[in-house]
């Protein structure tokens, strides 16, 4: 007996199968007897996924756009100070609010892991409170993963080290960085090092935002990849953004590419932002920032797209939709083979997941029973669409239902109704 099945779906592999949940785990997976299901979710038809995964946010700053005002320059730079305006009269009840609403959009989107940095440039360290508070409370439906983040550098802002040390004794996840951002490549660098030992010692992740910067000159993910080497942090660290790598010199980058594999660093390009923020220094050509995604993949490098940014200083729009992400993303990239495309949704699914360690998620029997059921027929279609999330089960809960995406037409000769989905020669 199952207190749920999840009939007649279609996985990402293409395969059939019902999916039987008891309690919060998934029991069985084949063919499995609908009399014996307490509740049945039909699925036949749609894609059933695990859930999606966003591995880089800013949950402190997300919905805040406007406050006190938007970025006139459309920069990284002024999104950091207007962040500093806003961050000398917000409230942690504030961030609480904004917060919880981004996670009740996450859920409806089926995006149910999401690890997210935290500024700990705050003597107060208001967000860090607030999050670990949000990070309870969400707890049965999302994944909450929190980065010690000193946005205004771990050496540049005067007490940026003591407040992040103080942030991970408080229970804050992973350890992070913007070494890009100290007053000297000396100085990055040795962020890198000493945010790497701090981690190695407490056997934390670690996950930096790495040379955000169209600067070729910008290295510092040599030494984060060195770093990972010597304290022995292999398949735990995390490099975010990498745009530097976008402008830097083939020949360099020939060497760099077998260091990251080696050190098994994650990578998290972030193409929304990226897109929006890198080449603005640029007349034309302008230069699009992106990190080297497909080079880095055919190196065997896991790599997964991030969101970065919702509605704050630095990025005026977005949904919580992973399938958003991963579509600029494909543009960006120019990942428009079948496999390629293919590979875009492993980006936001199982990438991610792995990126952040999560140990518990996919469709295999005694994994959480976390899944989304999607109005499309598989992932590329998926992408296409940025098909509606029709059921999101967290913990062998339904969550969250959303209508399919047809319309209904009043066109003389033409049917009543206009469905997107076209799969070639297929259902239509
Ligand atoms: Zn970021």
């Amino acid at each position: 007996m199952f207190d749920l099945i999840v009939k007649g779906g279609t996985l990402p592999d293409g395969k059939v199968a019902d999916i039987g949940i008891t309690g919060e785990k998934i029991s069985a997976i084949g063919r499995l007897d609908a009399a014996q299901a307490g509740q049945i979710v039909d699925a036949a038809g749609d894609l059933v996924s695990p859930p999606f995964v966003d591995p880089h946010f800013h949950m402190d700053a997300t919905l805040s756009y406007g406050l006190p005002r938007i970025n006139a320059s459309g920069t990284l730079l002024e999104g950091i100070g207007l962040w500093g305006e806003l961050k000398q009269v917000m409230t942690q009840d504030d961030v609480i609010e904004r917060a919880l609403k981004y996670c009740d959009w996450a859920a409806s989107m089926g995006l149910l892991a999401i690890r997210s940095h935290v500024d700990t440039c705050d003597d107060r360290l208001l967000g860090v409170e607030a999050l670990l508070e949000v990070r309870n409370q969400v707890k049965d439906y999302i994944d909450l993963q929190l980065v010690a983040f000193p946005q205004d550098g771990f050496y540049r802002d005067p007490t940026a080290r003591a407040n992040t040390i103080r942030a991970l004794d408080m229970g804050v996840d992973v350890v992070g960085g913007i070494p890009h951002f100290e007053r000297s490549m000396a100085d990055g660098a040795a962020s890198v090092t000493e945010l790497c030992e701090i981690a190695a010692k407490r056997g934390l992740q670690v996950d930096m935002h790495c040379d955000e910067t169209d600067d070729p000159m910008s290295r510092h993910i040599e030494t984060l990849a060195f770093e990972t080497q010597r304290l022995g942090l292999q398949g735990r660290v995390a490099g975010s953004h990498l745009t530097s790598m976008h402008s830097m010199d083939n020949y360099y980058v020939s060497k760099l590419l077998p260091l990251i594999a080696e050190a098994q660093i994650n990578a998290i390009p972030n193409p929304l932002i990226n897109i929006v923020l890198q080449g603005r220094h640029d007349t034309y050509p302008k230069r699009r920032g992106l990190t080297r995604v497909k080079e880095m993949l055919a190196m065997g490098i896991n790599v997964g797209w991030g969101q970065d940014c919702v509605l704050d200083p630095w990025y005026s729009l977005g949904t919580a939709d992973m399938l958003d992400v991963a579509f600029m993303g494909l543009h960006v990239a120019q990942m428009t083979s079948p496999e390629d495309m293919r590979t875009c949704f492993d980006m936001v699914t199982v990438n991610n997941a792995k990126t952040m360690g999560l140990t518990d998620y996919g469709l295999r029997v005694g994994t959480k029973a976390s899944l989304v059921i999607l109005d499309a027929s598989n992932p590329v279609e998926a992408l296409r669409l940025r098909a509606a999330r029709l059921c999101v089960i967290a913990k062998g809960r339904v969550i969250s239902q959303t209508p399919r995406g047809d319309a209904a037409l009043s066109i003389a000769g033409r049917p009543p109704m206009s469905r997107r989905r076209h799969t070639p020669g297929g259902d239509g």
